[in-house]
Protein backbone atom coordinates (compact mmCIF):
# COMPACT_ATOMS: atom_id res chain seq x y z
CA UNK A 1 0.00 0.00 0.00
CA UNK A 2 3.15 2.46 0.83
CA UNK A 3 4.24 2.24 -2.93
CA UNK A 4 1.60 2.37 -4.31
CA UNK A 5 1.02 5.65 -3.00
CA UNK A 6 4.41 6.98 -4.22
CA UNK A 7 4.90 9.31 -6.95
CA UNK A 8 7.30 7.85 -9.43
CA UNK A 9 8.52 10.74 -11.11
CA UNK A 10 11.30 10.31 -13.87
CA UNK A 11 10.87 13.29 -16.31
CA UNK A 12 11.93 16.55 -16.07
CA UNK A 13 13.03 18.18 -12.81
CA UNK A 14 10.18 20.46 -13.51
CA UNK A 15 8.12 17.86 -12.93
CA UNK A 16 9.74 16.72 -9.43
CA UNK A 17 9.72 20.41 -8.64
CA UNK A 18 5.68 20.77 -9.30
CA UNK A 19 5.09 17.45 -7.73
CA UNK A 20 7.35 18.93 -4.19
CA UNK A 21 5.50 22.07 -4.68
CA UNK A 22 2.12 20.56 -4.79
CA UNK A 23 3.12 18.18 -1.53
CA UNK A 24 4.67 20.99 0.57
CA UNK A 25 2.01 23.24 -0.15
CA UNK A 26 -0.83 20.90 0.47
CA UNK A 27 0.64 19.78 3.72
CA UNK A 28 1.31 23.39 4.80
CA UNK A 29 -2.55 24.06 4.28
CA UNK A 30 -3.76 20.67 5.53
CA UNK A 31 -4.12 22.36 9.34
CA UNK A 32 -6.61 24.82 7.61
CA UNK A 33 -7.98 22.55 5.62
CA UNK A 34 -9.88 20.52 9.09
CA UNK A 35 -10.51 23.89 11.04
CA UNK A 36 -12.13 25.66 8.47
CA UNK A 37 -14.34 22.80 6.41
CA UNK A 38 -12.78 22.05 3.25
CA UNK A 39 -12.89 18.53 4.40
CA UNK A 40 -16.41 16.46 3.00
CA UNK A 41 -17.17 13.11 3.21
CA UNK A 42 -18.60 11.26 0.45
CA UNK A 43 -20.76 7.98 0.64
CA UNK A 44 -20.36 4.77 -1.71
CA UNK A 45 -23.46 2.27 -1.62
CA UNK A 46 -22.75 -1.46 -0.91
CA UNK A 47 -25.39 -3.40 -2.42
CA UNK A 48 -26.64 -7.30 -1.49
CA UNK A 49 -25.46 -9.28 -4.66
CA UNK A 50 -28.76 -10.66 -5.79
CA UNK A 51 -31.42 -7.59 -5.28
CA UNK A 52 -28.78 -4.63 -5.91
CA UNK A 53 -30.37 -3.56 -2.08
CA UNK A 54 -28.31 -0.83 -0.30
CA UNK A 55 -27.03 -2.55 2.43
CA UNK A 56 -24.26 -0.83 3.49
CA UNK A 57 -22.07 2.69 2.95
CA UNK A 58 -18.31 3.26 2.70
CA UNK A 59 -17.11 6.87 3.85
CA UNK A 60 -14.37 8.69 1.86
CA UNK A 61 -13.17 11.91 2.79
CA UNK A 62 -12.46 14.27 -0.23
CA UNK A 63 -10.59 17.74 0.31
CA UNK A 64 -12.04 20.78 -1.27
CA UNK A 65 -8.99 22.97 -1.54
CA UNK A 66 -10.01 26.57 -2.34
CA UNK A 67 -7.57 26.73 -4.92
CA UNK A 68 -6.00 23.05 -6.24
CA UNK A 69 -9.79 21.55 -6.13
CA UNK A 70 -11.05 18.20 -4.98
CA UNK A 71 -7.65 16.92 -3.52
CA UNK A 72 -8.08 12.52 -3.15
CA UNK A 73 -7.43 10.93 0.27
CA UNK A 74 -4.48 8.62 -1.33
CA UNK A 75 -2.52 11.73 -1.81
CA UNK A 76 -3.63 14.02 1.56
CA UNK A 77 -3.79 11.19 4.41
CA UNK A 78 -0.04 10.49 4.09
CA UNK A 79 0.47 13.27 4.56
CA UNK A 80 -2.04 13.78 7.77
CA UNK A 81 -0.06 10.84 8.79
CA UNK A 82 3.46 11.93 8.76
CA UNK A 83 2.35 15.63 10.15
CA UNK A 84 0.58 14.10 13.13
CA UNK A 85 -2.99 15.41 11.92
CA UNK A 86 -4.32 11.99 11.31
CA UNK A 87 -6.16 11.56 15.12
CA UNK A 88 -8.20 14.96 14.50
CA UNK A 89 -9.02 14.40 11.25
CA UNK A 90 -9.98 10.74 11.90
CA UNK A 91 -12.43 11.92 14.48
CA UNK A 92 -13.70 14.37 12.18
CA UNK A 93 -14.57 11.87 9.63
CA UNK A 94 -15.64 9.48 12.68
CA UNK A 95 -18.15 12.33 13.78
CA UNK A 96 -19.63 13.26 10.51
CA UNK A 97 -20.14 9.34 9.69
CA UNK A 98 -22.16 8.43 12.70
CA UNK A 99 -24.28 11.43 12.94
CA UNK A 100 -25.28 11.08 9.52
CA UNK A 101 -25.62 7.27 10.01
CA UNK A 102 -27.76 8.29 12.71
CA UNK A 103 -29.91 9.97 10.36
CA UNK A 104 -30.29 7.41 7.93
CA UNK A 105 -31.13 5.14 11.08
CA UNK A 106 -34.27 7.59 12.01
CA UNK A 107 -35.52 7.66 8.20
CA UNK A 108 -35.70 4.20 8.87
CA UNK A 109 -32.65 2.32 6.90
CA UNK A 110 -30.95 -0.10 8.43
CA UNK A 111 -27.23 0.40 6.41
CA UNK A 112 -24.46 0.06 8.20
CA UNK A 113 -21.95 2.47 7.43
CA UNK A 114 -18.01 1.89 6.79
CA UNK A 115 -15.28 4.39 8.17
CA UNK A 116 -11.61 3.61 6.80
CA UNK A 117 -9.29 3.90 9.64
CA UNK A 118 -5.63 4.91 9.59
CA UNK A 119 -3.25 2.60 11.73
CA UNK A 120 -1.32 5.33 12.99
CA UNK A 121 -5.06 6.40 14.72
CA UNK A 122 -4.78 2.73 16.26
CA UNK A 123 -1.03 3.57 17.45
CA UNK A 124 -1.82 6.81 18.87
CA UNK A 125 -4.17 4.57 21.46
CA UNK A 126 -7.13 6.50 21.17
CA UNK A 127 -9.29 5.01 18.44
CA UNK A 128 -11.12 2.90 21.12
CA UNK A 129 -12.17 5.88 23.28
CA UNK A 130 -12.43 8.11 20.20
CA UNK A 131 -15.17 5.52 18.57
CA UNK A 132 -16.75 5.08 21.76
CA UNK A 133 -17.48 9.09 22.07
CA UNK A 134 -18.63 9.57 18.54
CA UNK A 135 -21.22 6.47 19.00
CA UNK A 136 -22.23 8.61 22.47
CA UNK A 137 -22.61 11.80 20.52
CA UNK A 138 -24.63 10.18 17.80
CA UNK A 139 -26.62 7.56 19.70
CA UNK A 140 -25.68 5.53 17.61
CA UNK A 141 -25.78 1.74 17.67
CA UNK A 142 -22.25 0.24 17.65
CA UNK A 143 -22.85 -2.37 15.26
CA UNK A 144 -24.11 0.56 12.60
CA UNK A 145 -20.51 1.18 12.33
CA UNK A 146 -18.13 -0.90 10.64
CA UNK A 147 -13.98 -0.13 10.97
CA UNK A 148 -12.13 -0.54 8.01
CA UNK A 149 -8.62 -1.26 8.68
CA UNK A 150 -5.71 -3.18 6.85
CA UNK A 151 -3.64 -5.64 7.66
CA UNK A 152 -0.61 -3.24 8.49
CA UNK A 153 -2.35 -2.56 12.20
CA UNK A 154 -0.93 -6.06 12.86
CA UNK A 155 2.52 -5.75 10.78
CA UNK A 156 3.25 -2.35 11.94
CA UNK A 157 1.25 -1.49 14.66
CA UNK A 158 2.23 -2.11 18.87
CA UNK A 159 0.94 -5.11 20.21
CA UNK A 160 -2.05 -3.01 22.38
CA UNK A 161 -3.70 -2.48 18.65
CA UNK A 162 -4.96 -6.16 18.79
CA UNK A 163 -5.87 -5.68 22.68
CA UNK A 164 -7.54 -2.28 21.31
CA UNK A 165 -9.88 -3.79 18.55
CA UNK A 166 -10.78 -6.19 20.60
CA UNK A 167 -12.30 -3.70 23.00
CA UNK A 168 -14.09 -2.11 19.99
CA UNK A 169 -15.38 -5.93 19.12
CA UNK A 170 -16.49 -6.15 22.25
CA UNK A 171 -17.92 -2.87 22.01
CA UNK A 172 -20.29 -3.95 19.05
CA UNK A 173 -18.62 -2.18 16.60
CA UNK A 174 -18.00 -4.79 13.39
CA UNK A 175 -14.35 -4.77 11.99
CA UNK A 176 -13.85 -5.30 8.34
CA UNK A 177 -9.93 -6.38 7.06
CA UNK A 178 -9.73 -3.80 4.05
CA UNK A 179 -7.69 -4.49 1.19
CA UNK A 180 -7.39 -8.41 1.43
CA UNK A 181 -5.42 -9.80 -0.30
CA UNK A 182 -2.53 -6.98 -1.15
CA UNK A 183 -0.44 -7.87 1.54
CA UNK A 184 1.26 -11.12 1.89
CA UNK A 185 0.86 -12.25 5.34
CA UNK A 186 -3.26 -12.14 5.16
CA UNK A 187 -3.38 -15.91 5.80
CA UNK A 188 -0.92 -16.05 8.45
CA UNK A 189 -2.89 -13.17 10.47
CA UNK A 190 -6.25 -13.84 9.32
CA UNK A 191 -7.13 -16.10 11.99
CA UNK A 192 -5.21 -14.18 15.10
CA UNK A 193 -7.81 -10.42 14.17
CA UNK A 194 -11.23 -10.49 15.37
CA UNK A 195 -12.75 -9.12 12.29
CA UNK A 196 -16.50 -10.19 10.85
CA UNK A 197 -16.28 -8.90 7.03
CA UNK A 198 -13.49 -9.70 4.71
CA UNK A 199 -13.06 -6.72 2.16
CA UNK A 200 -11.55 -8.12 -1.08
CA UNK A 201 -8.95 -5.53 -3.13
CA UNK A 202 -10.27 -4.37 -6.20
CA UNK A 203 -7.13 -5.30 -8.17
CA UNK A 204 -8.55 -8.61 -7.84
CA UNK A 205 -11.77 -7.99 -8.78
CA UNK A 206 -10.78 -6.39 -12.17
CA UNK A 207 -9.15 -9.31 -13.79
CA UNK A 208 -12.58 -11.92 -12.48
CA UNK A 209 -13.85 -11.85 -15.90
CA UNK A 210 -11.34 -12.14 -18.04
CA UNK A 211 -8.54 -14.28 -16.13
CA UNK A 212 -9.00 -17.72 -15.82
CA UNK A 213 -6.76 -17.68 -12.50
CA UNK A 214 -7.96 -13.76 -11.38
CA UNK A 215 -11.68 -15.94 -11.15
CA UNK A 216 -10.44 -18.51 -9.36
CA UNK A 217 -8.18 -16.41 -6.86
CA UNK A 218 -11.40 -14.44 -6.14
CA UNK A 219 -13.67 -17.67 -5.97
CA UNK A 220 -11.42 -18.77 -3.00
CA UNK A 221 -11.39 -15.91 -0.90
CA UNK A 222 -15.00 -16.02 -1.51
CA UNK A 223 -15.02 -19.76 0.16
CA UNK A 224 -12.50 -18.74 2.56
CA UNK A 225 -14.73 -16.28 4.02
CA UNK A 226 -17.14 -18.38 4.04
CA UNK A 227 -15.10 -21.04 5.45
CA UNK A 228 -14.51 -18.41 8.87
CA UNK A 229 -17.57 -18.03 8.97
CA UNK A 230 -17.12 -13.73 7.54
CA UNK A 231 -19.33 -11.59 5.27
CA UNK A 232 -16.72 -11.51 2.13
CA UNK A 233 -17.38 -7.46 0.73
CA UNK A 234 -15.85 -7.25 -2.92
CA UNK A 235 -15.03 -3.85 -4.18
CA UNK A 236 -14.38 -1.63 -7.96
CA UNK A 237 -17.32 -3.86 -9.41
CA UNK A 238 -17.44 -1.57 -12.59
CA UNK A 239 -19.69 -4.52 -15.28
CA UNK A 240 -22.31 -6.50 -15.68
CA UNK A 241 -19.72 -9.37 -16.55
CA UNK A 242 -17.99 -8.92 -12.97
CA UNK A 243 -21.67 -8.30 -11.34
CA UNK A 244 -22.37 -12.26 -12.94
CA UNK A 245 -19.78 -13.78 -12.12
CA UNK A 246 -19.40 -12.23 -8.38
CA UNK A 247 -23.19 -13.66 -8.11
CA UNK A 248 -22.06 -17.09 -9.71
CA UNK A 249 -20.08 -17.62 -6.86
CA UNK A 250 -22.25 -16.04 -3.95
CA UNK A 251 -19.92 -13.09 -3.05
CA UNK A 252 -23.12 -11.57 -1.15
CA UNK A 253 -21.43 -8.07 -0.60
CA UNK A 254 -20.67 -6.18 -3.94
CA UNK A 255 -19.61 -2.30 -3.99
CA UNK A 256 -17.93 -0.13 -7.43
CA UNK A 257 -19.27 2.51 -9.66
CA UNK A 258 -21.50 -0.07 -11.20
CA UNK A 259 -24.13 0.23 -8.34
CA UNK A 260 -22.79 3.82 -7.66
CA UNK A 261 -20.25 6.21 -7.39
CA UNK A 262 -18.84 7.77 -4.00
CA UNK A 263 -21.89 10.67 -3.37
CA UNK A 264 -22.75 13.79 -0.88
CA UNK A 265 -25.02 12.82 1.75
CA UNK A 266 -28.13 14.58 0.25
CA UNK A 267 -28.17 12.30 -2.95
CA UNK A 268 -27.35 9.08 -1.21
CA UNK A 269 -30.47 9.85 0.45
CA UNK A 270 -32.26 10.56 -2.51
CA UNK A 271 -31.03 7.34 -3.83
CA UNK A 272 -32.25 5.42 -0.70
CA UNK A 273 -35.61 7.01 -1.16
CA UNK A 274 -35.75 6.31 -4.93
CA UNK A 275 -35.28 2.44 -3.61
CA UNK A 276 -38.25 2.93 -1.30
CA UNK A 277 -40.71 3.89 -4.38
CA UNK A 278 -39.94 1.34 -6.74
P1 LIG B 1 -10.22 1.99 -0.14
O1 LIG B 1 -10.49 1.81 1.30
O2 LIG B 1 -9.76 0.79 -0.90
O3 LIG B 1 -11.55 2.58 -0.79
C1 LIG B 1 -12.07 2.23 -2.05
C2 LIG B 1 -11.57 3.16 -3.14
O4 LIG B 1 -11.96 2.62 -4.40
C3 LIG B 1 -12.19 4.55 -3.08
O5 LIG B 1 -11.23 5.47 -3.59
C4 LIG B 1 -13.34 4.42 -4.07
O6 LIG B 1 -13.77 5.67 -4.59
C5 LIG B 1 -12.71 3.57 -5.13
N1 LIG B 1 -13.69 2.83 -5.91
C6 LIG B 1 -14.90 2.38 -5.52
N2 LIG B 1 -15.52 1.71 -6.50
C7 LIG B 1 -14.68 1.71 -7.56
C8 LIG B 1 -14.75 1.16 -8.90
O7 LIG B 1 -15.73 0.53 -9.30
N3 LIG B 1 -13.67 1.37 -9.70
C9 LIG B 1 -12.57 2.07 -9.29
N4 LIG B 1 -11.57 2.23 -10.15
N5 LIG B 1 -12.48 2.59 -8.04
C10 LIG B 1 -13.51 2.41 -7.19
P2 LIG B 1 -10.98 6.86 -2.84
O8 LIG B 1 -12.28 7.45 -2.37
O9 LIG B 1 -10.11 7.69 -3.74
O10 LIG B 1 -10.16 6.45 -1.56
C11 LIG B 1 -8.87 5.94 -1.70
C12 LIG B 1 -8.36 5.39 -0.38
O11 LIG B 1 -8.20 6.44 0.57
C13 LIG B 1 -9.32 4.40 0.26
O12 LIG B 1 -9.13 3.15 -0.36
C14 LIG B 1 -8.88 4.46 1.69
O13 LIG B 1 -7.80 3.59 1.93
C15 LIG B 1 -8.41 5.90 1.83
N6 LIG B 1 -9.41 6.69 2.57
C16 LIG B 1 -10.55 7.24 2.11
N7 LIG B 1 -11.20 7.90 3.09
C17 LIG B 1 -10.45 7.74 4.21
C18 LIG B 1 -10.59 8.18 5.58
O14 LIG B 1 -11.55 8.82 6.01
N8 LIG B 1 -9.58 7.82 6.44
C19 LIG B 1 -8.49 7.08 6.03
N9 LIG B 1 -7.56 6.79 6.93
N10 LIG B 1 -8.35 6.65 4.77
C20 LIG B 1 -9.32 6.98 3.86
CA1 LIG C 1 -12.00 0.89 2.59
CA1 LIG D 1 -8.28 1.27 2.89
CA1 LIG E 1 -9.16 -1.23 -1.69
Amino acid sequence: AKAAGKRCVRSSGEAVDAAVGRRTRLARDLPAAIAEGQLRVLYQPVVGVHDRRVLGLEALVRWEHPLLGTVPPDEFIPLAEEDGLIVPLQRWVLRVATEQAAVLLADGWDVQTGVNVSVRHLQAGCLAPDVAAVLAAAQLPADKLILEITESVLLDAHEGALGDLETLRGMGVVLSLDDFGRGWSSLAYLARLPVQILKMDREFVAGIDTDPRGRALVASVVELGRALGMDVVAEGVETEAQLAELQAMDCRYLQGYLFGRPMPFAELRALLAGFDDS
